[in-house]
């Protein structure tokens, strides 16, 4: 039997809005005052923090105990109240929030300025929909799917914003959901480009391959709803963290197998695990 024919998705891995974070967190470990730390793990790629961990920055989870130093906002953004304690702290701020994040945060305050009732598509304990919901006010509701919403709303006029890495299929099911039930209904769809682009690539790949493994770490909102989107046009799709756990027996008998990432996985880890596959003989 031949090896296994291993392709790797067009915009699998690392994103731009990961790269800029990683980009400034590594010149803050060269210039910025010590101790430097990011409020949070950067990523959440277990390698990456531990490489950035022997260079010298360390993970605080806690505003509030910030003293002096030098502290990096992650790319999910933070919420309101964190952002005014780290204002009124003695640190040098390196904000590192996506854009694209700060861009949905911006039409989440709009909207409940304009007197809409937010309804945020997203995962409610994600780091990135706290800080969203922190400036959607706190009659905002936070759902992944139409199922989620209470049975009466507490408002007729409802403004949408979207967790930047969910899926347009998902805000599709949420936008049919709410219509019927809305008297006006604005929606942003706040869904980043990079993540759109990720998406497409890696259902186009996992109807044309016989397996899909999906790359990047397991606390990763993004690349689990890679994997899920994958294994919707794939069953045999696996997601792994590492080399160390693929298991041969899941490609018995196969030919091709499709390799994508999520947004914070860094390259040498994708390239370490199509490595692995090339070596399995089917
Ligand atoms: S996935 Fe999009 S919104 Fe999130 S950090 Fe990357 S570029 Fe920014």
């Amino acid at each position: 039997m031949s090896p296994l024919d291993v392709r790797i998705s067009d915009c699998a891995g690392f994103c731009w809005g990961v790269e800029r974070a990683l980009e400034m967190t590594y010149q803050a470990a060269e210039e910025a005052p010590a101790p430097v730390n990011t409020l949070g793990p950067l990523i959440h790629n277990p390698g990456v923090v531990a490489d950035l961990r022997a260079r010298g920055v360390g993970v605080v989870s806690d505003a509030a105990r910030i003293r002096g130093g030098t502290v990096i906002l992650r790319s999910h953004g933070v919420p309101r109240d964190t952002r005014e304690i780290l204002d009124g702290c003695d640190a040098v701020i390196i904000d590192a929030t996506c854009p694209f994040v700060t861009a949905a945060q911006q039409k989440a305050a709009r909207l409940k300025e304009d007197g809409y009732l937010v309804v945020i598509l997203g995962e409610p304990d994600h780091p990135e929909v706290l800080g969203i919901r922190s400036y959607a006010g706190e009659d905002s509701l936070v759902v992944e799917s139409p199922g989620d919403l209470p049975a009466k709303l507490p408002g007729k006029r409802i403004g949408v914003v979207v967790q930047t890495t969910q899926s347009e299929e998902r805000l599709a099911e949420l936008v049919a959901g709410l219509a019927p039930r809305a008297r006006e209904l604005l929606v942003h769809n706040t869904i980043c480009n990079a993540t759109q682009q990720r998406q497409s690539a890696a259902t186009a790949m996992a109807s044309e391959v016989d397996a899909v493994v999906v790359v990047g770490g397991k606390e990763s909102g993004n690349t689990r709803r890679l994997a899920e989107l994958c294994a919707a046009k794939q069953p045999r799709t696996y997601h792994v963290e590492s080399p160390e756990e693929i298991e041969p027996r899941w490609f018995r008998g196969l030919r091709t197998v499709g390799v994508t990432a999520g947004a914070s996985t860094p390259p040498l880890q994708i390239e370490a695990v199509a490595a692995a596959l090339r070596r399995i003989d089917p």
